[in-house]
């Protein structure tokens, strides 16, 4: 594995009088407008509290889920987010809906959140005029969003492009230097565990993690695509129909030649909902129109045997839909597991650290990311655009 990253750091920066563009990631998993873990709010304080002190101004953005560009609405919004900062830091945040609404509000508050970066159009596409945008409003941009740093978007790396001065953030710099520990002194057996719904990103990151692993046992969503590649029929379960050649390659070891573990049996109903019609059945006899929503007891077992002997682990990704007790056993063993190995652990994602506090383990767990998908890319050997173009800039400013 490489190691790849120093960075202009916010110590060195001088913030008096200074408007302060600060990109977090507070993607935090949100259920019927609660924040169901705060993780990744609590962990960017600590940047947060420093540029309050410091800077004149501070526009605070970040995304959050999935939303179709241009369109707000109102379950992808930043308010709950905004009102928790508001709390945590004991100070008034606004919540501005547009440019035009940032401009007025900057005038009466020390402290403004932008809504959804998402919402915005041209984000994903890192548009040059969004970046210019943002752009202009400020003397420094702080990237201290970890989590979204492996995308190439306006808000995280287009952005660093049109401002004088970039840096990155306390969280940035804690993730990374946490992260190379695990890419320059991994012990054996490493291993890799990966789940959830995020297939296509999290399939394409696997290929780079089979280089660097023993093994990786996998749930969720990934898993699902696997055993479809392998002809196995997984009736209604999630799965990317179209990522299934990419998926036999994988299988077949074209991308390196970690031992890839799937599951032998499945917990299975109807919807997420259903938890009355729940059967458990070996992998090949998932009912008509059922979906594979946990792993099963089998599986467990065999997946604990092989991770009890682990002296690295990498987690992201729950192995079933942990937020319903029925399909939270597989997810709910592995954590047990992780936590009883003597392995260095390390995991990240969003839900990932949900499931793990709502264990309540998430002492026994060495290190918590706040990256999911970041964090594979990045211990799969990946540059992270964001962290590249932090490094382009600082190259240009010190020429
Ligand atoms: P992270 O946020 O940790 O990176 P993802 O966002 O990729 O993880 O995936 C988390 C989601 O995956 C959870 O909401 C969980 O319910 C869902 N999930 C896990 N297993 C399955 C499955 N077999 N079928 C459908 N959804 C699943
Ligand atoms: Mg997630």
């Amino acid at each position: 594995m490489q190691s790849n990253n120093k960075l202009p750091s916010l110590e060195n920066i001088n913030l008096s009088g200074k408007r302060v563009l600060v990109r977090l990631d507070l993607n935090v998993p949100i259920d019927d407008g609660e924040i169901v873990d705060e993780t990744r709010i609590t962990e960017t304080l600590k940047t947060l509290v420093y540029l309050i002190e410091k800077a004149e101004k501070v526009i605070i953005l970040s995304h959050l889920g999935r939303p179709t560009e241009g369109c707000y609405e109102e379950r992808y919004s930043l308010k709950p987010v905004a009102s928790r900062l508001s709390q945590l830091l004991n100070k008034s945040i606004p919540l501005a809906r547009s440019f035009d609404e940032l401009d007025i509000v900057l005038n009466n508050f020390d402290v403004v959140m932008f809504e959804n970066v998402r919402f915005q159009v041209g984000e994903t596409k890192n548009s040059s005029e969004l970046s210019s945008l943002y752009a202009k409003r400020v003397d420094l941009f702080v990237m201290d969003a970890f989590g979204a740093s492996h995308r190439e978007h306006a808000s995280t790396c287009g952005v660093i492009n049109f401002v004088d001065q970039a840096c990155a953030g306390y969280l940035m710099e804690k993730e990374i230097t946490a992260l190379e520990k695990v890419i320059c002194e991994p012990l054996s057996p490493i291993i890799a565990i990966v789940g959830g719904s995020k297939v296509s990103t999290k399939l394409e990151v696997l290929s780079n993690l089979m280089q660097h692993v023993d093994y990786l046992i996998l749930g969720g969503g990934i898993a699902n695509t696997l055993l479809l590649a392998k002809g196995i029929n997984m009736q209604a379960s999630l799965v990317e129909a179209s990522m299934l050649s990419f998926a036999l390659d994988l299988l077949e070891g074209k991308y390196g030649s970690a031992e890839i573990l799937l599951p032998d049996d499945a917990v299975c109903a109807n919807s997420f909902d259903d938890l009355i019609n729940i059967s458990e059945v070996p992998i090949g006899e998932i009912p008509e129109n059922s979906m594979m929503l946990d792993i099963g007891t089998l599986t467990t077992k065999v997946y604990r045997e092989v991770l009890i002997k682990a002296k690295t682990i990498i987690w992201n990704g729950p192995l079933g839909v942990f937020e319903k007790e029925p399909f939270s056993y597989g997810t709910k063993a592995i954590a047990e597991t992780i936590v009883a190995s003597d392995a260095y652990a390390l995991a990240g994602g969003g839900d990932t650290v949900a499931a793990i506090n709502q264990f309540g383990l998430a002492q026994g767990i060495s290190y918590i990311s706040t990256g999911g998908g970041a964090s594979l890319e990045f211990l799969g050997g990946k540059v992270l655009p964001a962290i590249e173009a932090l490094r382009k800039n600082l190259e240009v400013v010190t020429k």
